[in-house]
């Protein structure tokens, strides 16, 4: 039976400028000349989608409401990136659901990550990467899932065999980051464990630890009702491999999706070839009207609600001097370096939301100035000649 899950849902975002034509946005791929779309446009567009499938939800907010009622809006750009962007308005400061929020968060996750691991680095120490998953069905529910992985992770935690490895490495703290994708198995959580050490493992006992690491895993999968296997159960990776994940950490538009060929992205939402994220689900809403992943974006962000995506071992932010801010406040912190362009009154603010029109204002603003990004949007009448 072939169910058609294509319906058009609204405009959620206009855009004056379907294509960026900037070098810097890499518009066209070399290989394939296939036009992409600006990233804050996408992301813009993907909040609005996420705001569409989850009704109650705090994204809905997000850059939408004035922090005071009938507050006005303020107009600032960046003096280093001269992007313009809004000020006045609230967050939602969620990493799992809203793409805009994610992305600055992200941002500052992965120069934390980098700083620690530098540091780290540079004094000598060792930093080794495990990965640990556990075998998982389309049938099983995310919620469930999340809620064994967890338990799984705490028996894994402790004991005398996970004291016993402490010791041998040295361990001084670990970063645990908690990712989840979805695929043709269905949902796939899993976690990549940063383990900052200052003893080295010897390139002739890595595959005795990670057999002893696996034991552990399995054991600890097993009291918890998940099953693993050794093929995929539980990896270690260099400090290269470590390196290479920080590099990439939370780049939303990092994917194998804008450059690569129609073929390729029609397999990934067939959750044929890897996986998707569930960000992919958004783009998939955004790119083709298709609502086929609804359901699971709902799931998604119900069990996700309140967990933590990132956390560092106590002491360890202190360690590498790196202040300990939460999500929230990463996305509401105040640009320093930005000049105000000019206010908009709550009219205004309510004429641009209902005319979808927040990423053409800042787009506008950019590539025409104020004055005239006022007038192209029609908020102000063109002065009479
Ligand atoms: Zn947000």
């Amino acid at each position: 039976m072939v169910i058609n899950t294509k319906l058009r849902p609204p405009c959620f975002e206009q855009n004056a400028y379907p294509v960026t034509k900037t070098e810097e946005n890499k518009v066209f791929s070399q290989e394939n000349e296939q036009p992409r779309l600006d990233d804050r446009f996408l992301r813009y567009q993907m909040q609005s989608a996420a705001k569409y499938l989850l009704p109650r939800n705090r994204v809905g907010i997000c850059l939408r409401h004035q922090i005071e009622q009938y507050g006005n809006v303020d107009l600032y750009k960046h003096r280093e990136t001269q992007k313009a962007f809004y000020g006045g308005l609230m967050v939602c400061g969620s990493v799992w659901v809203c793409p805009v929020c994610a992305s600055k968060i992200s941002e500052r996750r992965r120069q934390e990550l980098k700083t620690a691991f530098k540091a780290h680095l540079d004094t000598g120490g060792y930093c080794t990467m495990v990965t640990l998953t556990f075998s998982h069905s389309a049938r099983d529910k995310l919620d469930e899932l999340l809620l064994a992985l967890g338990k799984a992770m705490q028996i894994f935690s402790r004991g005398k065999r996970h004291d016993n490895f402490r010791k041998e490495i040295g361990l001084i703290g670990k970063i645990r980051a908690f990712e989840i994708t979805y695929g043709e198995n269905g949902w796939h959580p899993h976690i990549h464990l940063l383990l900052m050490h200052d003893t080295e493992i010897e390139p002739w006992d890595w595959s005795s630890m990670e057999d002893r690491l696996y034991d552990m895993w399995s054991g600890a999968c097993a009291k918890s009702g998940l099953g693993t296997s050794r093929e995929h159960g539980l990896k270690m990776h260099d400090a290269a491999e470590a390196s290479t994940y920080i590099g990439k950490w939370g780049d939303l538009m990092d994917k194998r999706w804008g450059t690569d060929s129609e073929m390729t992205k029609a397999n990934i939402k067939k959750g044929r070839s890897g996986s998707m994220t569930p960000f992919d689900f958004l783009r998939v809403i955004v790119e083709d009207g298709d609502l086929e992943y609804e359901g699971k974006y709902q799931e998604y962000a119900k069990a996700t609600k309140g967990k933590q995506q990132l956390v560092w071992s106590p002491g360890l932010k202190d360690r590498y001097l790196i202040e300990d801010k939460t999500d929230e406040e990463v996305a509401t912190e105040k640009v320093e370096s930005a000049d105000l362009l000019g206010i908009l009154t709550w009219q205004d603010w309510k004429y641009i939301l209902q005319n979808n029109l927040r990423y053409t204002l800042l787009r506008e603003i950019e590539v025409n100035g104020y004055e005239s990004a006022l007038i192209n949007i029609g908020i102000q009448k063109k002065p009479t000649e």
